[in-house]
């Protein structure tokens, strides 16, 4: 029998999305009732599924929930993150996020949460263990399943694998038993990175790791992401050195080749040109290590892989060597269609700020609660594409910027930014001493370059 409950917001997903949307709503709107549902057991989304060495790549300090800190406030003092702010490990990530949910969601009586619920549309969700069926009327519904993260191990590679070919998601790494003859590691991204630096670490010797990478990409240096004041040169004078780069480009190859030299993007093989983006951020000692691995195959995307052969889709082929092969082909995030974000009785959650989806979650709920009418806050929430090919670049870039430019002409929405731990940044900027003229300097550089480089895009764009 289908039973029925009634809500305000009706929240599909408690992955970092949907928490990062709540929690924020809870302060915002203090009367508002909530109802959150999720096929997994616990919130945390697809970090319940993540491999067990995984991290985050940004800094802890701005992931997760505004209300709650992740971050241990260290930097690392050991690892190839040495120096910088601390990475929350998966499981440190899934623990964060129940302990929101049990400690802050669910006390608060006005959030009611439903693990092991598939949504079924149409308001209607069903119990994965009871088959049980609910009906739920909600003034909104929040669908925060849009951007559809996968992970490794739930994901079906797009290639064709043999049987008595020894293939596995990374997940399954740790649990070898045997020393395979070496390691193959099909994918690029930061997956690949992960597994590579895993294998290194462990003591498995470089010559034995080979790299099949159907694009190279550039990269974050992750020196320039830490939202702490001791890296304000750093990290703040990186967007001035980014705003200037783009602003004197003469052509979008030329805006590439000057993020790399002011020091933005950093990429694996200084003689092999990257053709994507997908936003990952690394260390200069992580960057040091997979240069250590010098089989690298770039042969294009994998079509079939046997016991004897890798074959790629234009025909070229690789032996398999008897390797392990490390499924790291799943693209995180893989919805890039766009949607309004506020459209009806639907709020979709997309990318406000370039990869950054729980900042964006969190700034979608204020405007919820903050700005009247739909029009007013879909002109706020315009959605920022996410990163992929060098293309794709330039458009997120574009869309970040004139994004930053009207918020910066709300007040009320710029006071609240400067407060919100998943901001980062504007903190950082507020709090700069006017007789600090290292800093302002900065500042000014930033601001001088800011139209140019935006005019530079557009000129790109059209
Ligand atoms: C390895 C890895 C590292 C990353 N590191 C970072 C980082 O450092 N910084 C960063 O900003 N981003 C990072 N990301 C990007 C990451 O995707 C986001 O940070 C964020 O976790 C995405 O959250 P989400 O809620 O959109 O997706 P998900 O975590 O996938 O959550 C969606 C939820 O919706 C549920 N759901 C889907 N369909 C249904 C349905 N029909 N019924 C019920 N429930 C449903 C799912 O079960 C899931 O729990 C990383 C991604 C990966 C894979």
């Amino acid at each position: 029998m289908k039973s029925h409950i009634q809500t305000d917001y009706f929240v599909i997903g408690s992955g970092a999305v949907g928490m990062a949307f709540v929690d924020t709503l809870l302060d915002e709107l203090p009367n508002a009732d909530i109802v959150i549902i999720d096929r997994f057991a616990k919130a945390g989304g697809h970090w319940n599924s993540a491999y067990p060495f995984v991290t985050l790549h940004q800094p802890s300090a701005f992931y997760g929930v505004n209300s709650k800190e992740l971050s241990q406030g260290r930097r690392d003092e050991i690892g190839l993150n040495k120096g910088l702010g601390d990475l929350a490990t998966g499981p440190e990530i899934l623990a964060y996020f129940d302990t929101v949910m049990r400690q802050r969601f669910l006390p608060s009586g006005r959030v009611r949460f439903f693990p092991l619920s598939d949504y079924k549309g149409e308001g209607v969700f069903e119990h994965r263990l009871t088959g049980q069926t609910t009906q739920v009327k909600a003034k909104k519904t929040v669908d925060c399943t849009h951007l559809n993260t996968t992970v490794p191990s739930t994901h079906t590679p797009n290639f064709d694998v043999a049987a008595d070919v020894t293939f596995m998601p990374l997940n399954g790494l740790p649990h070898l038993s045997e020393a395979p003859k070496g390691f193959t590691i099909i994918g690029g991204g930061k997956t690949g990175i992960d597994a590579i630096l895993w294998l290194l670490e462990n003591h498995v010797p470089p010559q034995s790791i080979r790299w099949v990478k159907s694009r190279d990409a550039w990269l974050i240096n992750r020196k320039h992401t830490q939202p702490f004041p001791e890296f304000f040169e750093t990290t703040i004078g990186n967007q001035a050195n980014m705003f200037e780069a783009i602003a004197g480009a003469t052509s979008k190859s030329d805006m590439f080749d000057r993020l790399e030299a002011c020091g933005y993007f950093l990429r694996l093989d200084t003689t092999v040109r990257p053709t994507m983006f997908h936003g990952a951020t690394i260390s200069e000692a992580e960057l040091a290590e997979l240069r250590r691995v010098k089989d690298v195959v770039r042969k294009g995307r994998v079509a079939k892989i046997d016991a004897e052969t890798i074959t790629f889709l234009n025909g070229r082929t690789e032996p398999s060597l008897g390797h392990v092969m490390v499924d790291c082909s799943a693209t995180a995030i893989t919805n890039d269609t766009i949607k309004p974000v506020f459209k009806d009785d639907v709020i979709t959650p997309q990318t406000t700020r370039a990869y950054q989806p729980v900042f964006s979650a969190a700034m979608i709920a204020w405007v919820e609660a903050n700005i009247e009418g739909e029009a007013n806050k879909n002109s706020l929430t315009g959605v920022v594409p996410l990163p992929d090919d060098l293309d794709r670049f330039v458009r997120m870039t574009a869309a970040n910027f004139m994004n930053q430019a009207l918020w910066g002409q709300n007040k009320a929405l710029r006071l609240w930014m400067r407060e919100q731990r998943l901001d980062g940044f504007s903190k950082l900027v507020s709090q700069v001493d006017p007789d600090d003229t290292a800093k302002i300097d900065i500042l000014n550089r930033m601001r001088a370059a800011a139209m140019p480089a935006m005019g530079k895009l557009q000129s790109f764009l059209s």
